[in-house]
């Protein structure tokens, strides 16, 4: 029986090491969004991480020839450090984190993480050595237990604890009936988007990885799950390179640098404070959005006193 039981023990470990592979990358930007033809280079080797900085240099990218999405982009994540995205709708943002995971090669430039160009790394090493926390994360129908481990399947109970309180949805967890053997999905509890996002940061959490990328909600959350999800990103990523690709802009204000895309060139870059000064293209998307969050805030006020 040993004979048998130690071959389907490992093939039960592959099997759950594929899946997790192929799953990260499914469930973040779905399978279709990537292009078939990414290979490995015949001579590719893992990714050598030390600090994890990342550098897009002149980087040139379109989906289809006739119409370029990034035209010669160039800016550095220095190690430990966050940069963020920002810019109208279609500017190009969420395209820079799929280049950064490969799942399409560049048309020209080059895209190193601690001068390695990310095309002589292995696919495997590359997306290890990347966490992301998308907008929307899909979860399995399955304990909230499991969802959380699937960010590291040899966590311990406590260490996944620790994870759901440091991603501020430990409290939640505890409060339903099953606690952490909850069944959530589409057979089982239904989370709402901010505690689906809670439950993501916890997976990265867990997985620890160098680079991060958080892929801010495009939806408006309420101000209160809104500030608790910024203090677990912030936790999160603390001390690891980080680029936040921000559809809003509430998590920005504390970047080390801002980047403002806009018809894939960039059009500013600075800090929170100095773009804002400029008066500029960010300084409108931000009073524009400040705007929109007050009017909402106004509604919300109006349903609530009648
Ligand atoms: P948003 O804030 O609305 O999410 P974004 O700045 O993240 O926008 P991207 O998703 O990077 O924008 O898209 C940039 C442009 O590339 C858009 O015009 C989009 O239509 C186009 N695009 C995105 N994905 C594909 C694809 N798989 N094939 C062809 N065009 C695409």
């Amino acid at each position: 029986l040993i004979q048998l039981y130690v071959p389907l023990n490992f093939m039960g470990t592959l099997y759950r090491e594929i899946k997790q592979a192929v799953t990260d990358i499914e469930m973040m930007f779905g399978l279709l969004e990537r292009d078939p033809e990414i290979k490995d280079a015949p001579d590719a080797t893992p990714l050598a991480i030390r600090a994890g900085t990342i550098r897009f240099e002149d980087v040139h990218f379109h989906y289809n020839a006739s119409r370029p999405i990034l035209k010669g982009i160039s800016f550095e994540v220095p190690a430990g450090r966050t940069v963020a995205i920002v810019g109208p709708s279609g500017a190009g943002k969420s395209t820079l984190s799929r280049l950064l995971f490969r799942f399409y090669d560049i048309a020209q430039g080059r895209i190193t993480i601690d001068g390695q160009d990310i095309r002589t790394a292995t696919q495997a090493s590359l997306r290890q050595a990347i966490g992301m926390v998308p907008q929307d994360t899909v979860l399995f129908n399955d304990t909230i237990r499991y969802n959380i481990r699937y960010g590291r399947w040899d966590a311990s109970d406590d260490e996944i604890e620790e994870a759901a309180r440091n991603a501020q949805i430990d409290h939640f967890i505890r409060a339903l009936p099953q606690g952490y053997e909850a069944e959530v999905g589409e057979r089982g509890l239904k989370l709402s988007g901010g505690e689906k996002q809670r439950v993501a940061i916890a997976r990265t959490i867990l997985k620890s990885p160098p680079i991060l990328i958080l892929d801010e909600a495009t939806s408006a959350l309420d101000s209160h799950t809104e500030k608790e999800i910024q203090d677990a990103l912030e936790r999160v990523s603390r001390g690891r390179t980080t680029l936040v690709i921000a559809h809003r802009l509430s998590t920005v204000v504390t970047a080390d640098e801002i980047i403002v895309l806009d018809a894939g060139t960039i059009a500013e870059r600075g800090t929170h404070g100095e773009l804002l000064a400029r008066g500029g293209l960010y300084a409108s998307l931000w009073n524009r959005q400040r705007e929109a969050d007050e009017a909402r805030a106004r509604l919300a006020q109006i349903a609530e006193d009648e």
